[in-house]
């Protein structure tokens, strides 16, 4: 059955375009005026965006089902818009053989209603030195190396994975955090910390490791992703490895964006994420780095934990916020409304640009015969975001009741409507 989209603002890349989009076996068939199908969704004065996506999400499954698993996070990713994520490999037990990745791809397949592409780790789990079988884990599936929750510590295994992965046209994405350096921290190494009394995290945990790291990169040749960027330091060295050449990318999330170490008036755990909230000029060049070029794209980070993981406050709560179901429209109302960033770069953030890097050549944007993976989004509404409409299971944001614009009203994967508003 074929289905078109009437009358929205449509984002082709570039140009947003007023027109109508025609759907045919799960593919864009057509984009123009006055198309017609059996079937019509009405997208008046809507926006139609190229499904986002998210190259960092985590969905516990399995291990810690309790949290979230594939379909709850799919079903969280498709409330926000998001119709491809790639999914870290932290969970339990790790897919480090072939055999296991192969097992978590059928799931995410089987159970997602999004597209979930699947990380493979670095090193067979966090702690260890031994690297695994890339070549078997990129045959069975894997969208790129990560180890990610954790750092590589030892330079030589990163050197090494660094070698073998390049071999293997295999991206390593690396949560880059020197662990001798971080220290049990929980909170940026700020005044709000010292105000709070809370064990400090120095920038340097994470600057120090993506030096080490941009160095490595460079004598390997191997495409090296830096996870969530957060300090105006990480940035330059970023932007200085761009300009020698280096095969570098990065992501920032949302939350690094959006708020800053004094957004945290008190002892409140849905605040408490790795990296830290940083200062307010960390911010500034976080923002400065995406619009020079620097940062690529947005991810989410999105990190489910249940209530009882978020207890404790800094001190004893897990590190993480969920990000899927925020992310668009708290970005969209703090920077696009405010005229800091345009819809389209705010659209190829969350789009293109990471579809681009990590070489997804079916996602990210909408042209003819792209598969029909779209999110419709309400612009002038306002509403409140509100964590208990949220499909995660997970309830960790700190963004609960922030008035937004950007509703989510449709997303669909494939030409197949996953998510609608108002819809069970
Ligand atoms: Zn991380």
């Amino acid at each position: 059955m074929a289905t078109v989209i009437k009358n929205g603002y449509i984002y082709t890349g570039g140009e947003i375009v007023h027109s109508d989009l025609l759907i045919k076996n799960g593919m864009i068939a057509a984009i123009g005026k006055n198309l017609t199908a059996e079937k019509e969704i009405n997208a008046q004065e809507k926006l139609v965006s190229p499904g986002l996506v998210d190259v960092h999400v985590h969905y516990r499954d399995p291990g810690q089902t309790e949290k979230e698993d594939v379909r709850t996070g799919s079903l969280a990713a498709a409330h926000g818009g998001f119709t491809t994520v790639c999914a870290m490999p932290n969970v339990d037990p790790v897919p480090n053989t072939p055999d296991l990745l192969a097992k978590m791809i059928q799931n995410n397949h089987k159970a997602g209603l999004v597209h979930i592409l699947q990380y493979a780790p670095i090193t067979v789990d966090e702690d260890s030195k031994e690297i695994p079988d890339y070549a078997g884990l990129k045959k069975a599936g894997c969208v790129a190396l990560s180890n990610d929750g954790k750092g590589v510590q030892d330079a030589q295994t990163m050197f090494l994975a660094m070698q073998k992965a390049r071999k293997n046209n295999l991206l390593i994405a690396e949560h880059a955090q020197d662990d001798s350096l971080f220290n049990h921290g929980v909170m940026n190494d700020g005044p709000t910390a010292r105000l709070l009394k809370q064990e400090p995290i120095t920038e340097l945990a994470e600057t120090t490791q993506i030096a080490r790291d941009l160095l490595l990169a460079e004598k390997t040749g191997v495409h090296y992703h830096v996870c969530h960027v957060s300090t105006k330091t990480s940035v330059e060295l970023i932007r200085i490895a761009k300009s020698h050449g280096i095969n570098v990318t990065c992501e920032v999330a949302p939350h690094h964006l959006l708020l800053g170490e004094e957004n945290i008036s008190k002892d409140d755990s849905n605040f408490k994420m790795n990296p830290p909230l940083r200062t307010r000029e960390d911010q500034k060049a976080l923002i400065a780095g995406l619009l020079d070029g620097t940062i690529d794209m947005i991810a989410t980070d999105h990190a489910p934990h249940t209530a009882k993981d978020k207890q404790g406050g800094f001190k004893n709560a897990a590190f993480g916020i969920v990000g899927s179901e925020t992310a668009f429209s708290e970005l969209y109302t703090k920077f696009v409304k405010t005229g800091t960033f345009t819809l389209q770069q705010l659209l190829n953030w969350l789009t293109f640009a990471p579809a681009k890097a990590f070489g997804l050549k079916k996602a990210g944007r909408i042209a003819i015969n792209q598969p029909a993976d779209i999110a419709i989004f309400n612009l002038e509404q306002k509403a409140a975001i509100n964590s208990s409409d949220f499909k995660s299971k997970a309830r960790n944001t700190p963004f609960n009741q922030d008035l937004v614009f950007g509703q989510t009203e449709l997303t669909m994967v494939d030409g197949k409507i996953v998510f609608q508003k108002g819809g069970k």
